[in-house]
């Protein structure tokens, strides 16, 4: 998927600002912040989106949230709060066709989201 921006990104191929790595996820701060904190969480193996997931990739579903959990701590939103949202298809506003956790923290946030 060389024309896909996050594969690109994991590659090392697209410059942005990586905040943790493993073998299998990648995190970079988000390039149009929506708060103070706001950061992208991906799998380095493309994947269009939650839609696609099977149980087979319950374990990077788990390091993807651990990574979210551990990041909220690294910037110093896991006390104040913090929110994860994924978003797949065109209802949701999906962008990106590459499967990604915002992870977002540092403001009040409103629900429901608009
Ligand atoms: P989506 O709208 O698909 O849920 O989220 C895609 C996110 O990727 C958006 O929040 C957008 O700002 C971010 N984004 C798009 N292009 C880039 C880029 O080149 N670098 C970074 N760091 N973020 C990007
Ligand atoms: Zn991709």
């Amino acid at each position: 998927m060389q024309e896909c921006l996050f594969c690109q990104i994991a590659a090392g191929d697209v410059e942005a600002d990586v905040v943790h790595t493993s073998d299998n996820v990648v995190a970079f701060r988000d390039i149009n912040p929506q708060a103070p904190v706001h950061i992208v969480i991906i799998p380095k193996e493309h994947l269009e989106s939650a839609r696609i997931l099977r149980d087979k990739h319950r374990d990077l579903l788990a390091e993807m949230y651990t990574a979210a959990a551990h990041l909220a701590k690294a910037n110093d939103i896991d006390r104040s709060g913090w929110r994860v949202v994924t978003n797949v298809g065109a209802d949701a506003g999906q962008s990106v066709h590459h499967l990604h956790f915002h992870l977002l923290g540092g403001r009040r946030m409103e629900w429901p989201p608009g």
